[in-house]
């Protein structure tokens, strides 16, 4: 099967050379080629360049992007789209002056999540979490990361794995796991946290480990959450398991998190809303890249991870969703490219290369995903006919996307 789309507008994101993050300086640059030609051949990029060098003849189908702009598809490197229910009363509360930690505190939060997760059967979980799925996937998601954490018992972590693994198995864009059983202490171990630790480390992890349910380990680094000592007990635990860390860290305090996270070998450090000098100098050097996620700070009206200070310090910087249902009920890429540059002062080239090569990397993946070079996965978007790629981030809250590919198959 060969669709060949001709008479692209612009084409975004073509790297010739085999790139696998891009930082710093470099993240303002956005290789293009103006009225391209792209052949895809059954599910990956076979040929790219301008329209005058295109020799294809009799393509299986063919898409005349006439007026449009094709770009990689983006790369969703932090959700959790497998939840249960809503917390609408919170956003209700929050309005009405409470803030997150005290919502916290009165058993809503992350503790209503799991609530309303534990009495929710495997199939209605799966139903609930693959609708939101389709949904991102037409927004123009070709991979994503989905994270556990609202099961806290071993019972209901496993439950969110599996669906999480039957995600994996029913749709065709790619999608990596991730175990956060430390994303918040249930009330039954209130005064015995270390027990908790304890009880992901002794019972969780060998079963999910032997069911092979997962990539990453994900604690939730945080005054009031998990320690720097916790934190540490469960990347060494979760690595003897095979299990790379991803973690949360600095959404609401800087203490030490993510020099700890360098130091086991975390492949991205996620949040960062607070930052010190400290943190910028345990990246410098480190694999570990810096994922933001600004619509979360949008919603909570939390501080935006400070971008130009990550940038211009020469790293390379993620944008995710944190799709979830109490900071961040949007799984939008689309939303989160336009924050970026509307509040965190990213250029759309910035944003751009944020949202795909370097989410790619924040999920392992940016040898398949992420740009257009040839032999990656054809995951693309078509845009709508727009005046440059600027107006994507633009003109904001609106939808650009006319089709989307995944794995070289139109899905929309
Ligand atoms: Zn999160």
């Amino acid at each position: 099967m060969t669709i060949l789309i001709t008479n692209i507008k612009e084409l975004l994101q073509v790297r010739e050379e085999n790139v696998s993050l891009i930082a710093g300086k470099s993240m303002k640059e956005l290789p293009s080629i103006k009225d391209a030609y792209l052949l895809i051949e059954n599910d990956r990029i076979a040929d790219f360049g301008a329209m005058e060098n295109c020799a294809t003849q009799n393509p299986d189908q063919t898409i005349d992007a006439r007026g449009k702009i094709v770009l990689p598809t983006w790369c969703d490197s932090h959700s959790h789209i497998v939840f249960a229910g809503n917390r609408e009363q919170e956003f209700v509360d929050r309005i009405n002056g409470l803030s997150y930690e005290e919502i916290a505190n009165r058993g809503g939060g992350i503790l209503n999540s799991a609530k309303i997760l534990g009495r929710t059967d495997e199939d209605d979980l799966f139903n609930q979490s693959l609708k939101r799925v389709h949904e991102v996937m037409k927004m123009g998601t070709g991979i994503l990361e989905i994270k556990s954490g609202y099961g806290l018992t071993l019972e209901s972590e496993v439950k969110m794995l599996r669906v999480i693994k039957r995600i994996k198995n029913t749709v065709p864009i790619k999608i990596k796991a991730t175990f956060l059983g430390a994303h918040a202490l249930p009330l039954k171990f209130k005064n015995t946290k270390r027990a908790y630790v304890d009880h992901i480390i002794n019972d969780m992890l060998p079963v999910i480990f032997k069911e092979n349910l997962a990539d990453y380990i994900d604690v939730f680094c945080e005054k009031g959450y998990f320690s720097l000592e916790d934190t540490e007990r469960l990347l060494v635990a979760g690595k003897q398991f095979g299990l790379t860390p991803k973690i949360h860290v600095n959404q609401f305090n800087a203490f030490g998190g993510v020099a700890l996270a360098v130091k086991y070998g975390a492949l991205s450090v996620d949040h960062l809303e607070e930052l010190k000098d400290d943190d910028i100098l345990a990246l410098t050097g480190s694999k570990t890249i810096p994922v933001a996620l600004p619509t979360c700070s949008y919603f909570l009206g939390i501080p935006y991870t400070p971008a130009r200070q990550i940038i211009d310090a020469g790293l390379p910087l993620a944008l995710a969703t944190d799709y979830n249902p109490g900071s961040t009920p949007s799984g939008n890429m689309n939303f989160v490219v336009s924050t970026a540059c509307i509040k965190m002062k990213m250029t759309p080239e910035e944003a751009i290369n944020a949202a795909t090569i370097n989410g790619a990397y924040a999920m392992g993946c940016s040898d398949d995903y992420g740009s257009i070079s040839i032999g990656k996965k054809a995951n693309l978007i078509i845009t709508k006919d727009i005046p440059s790629y600027n107006y994507l981030p633009y003109a904001f809250g609106d939808n650009h996307i006319e089709q989307v590919i995944i794995n070289g198959q139109i899905i929309n």
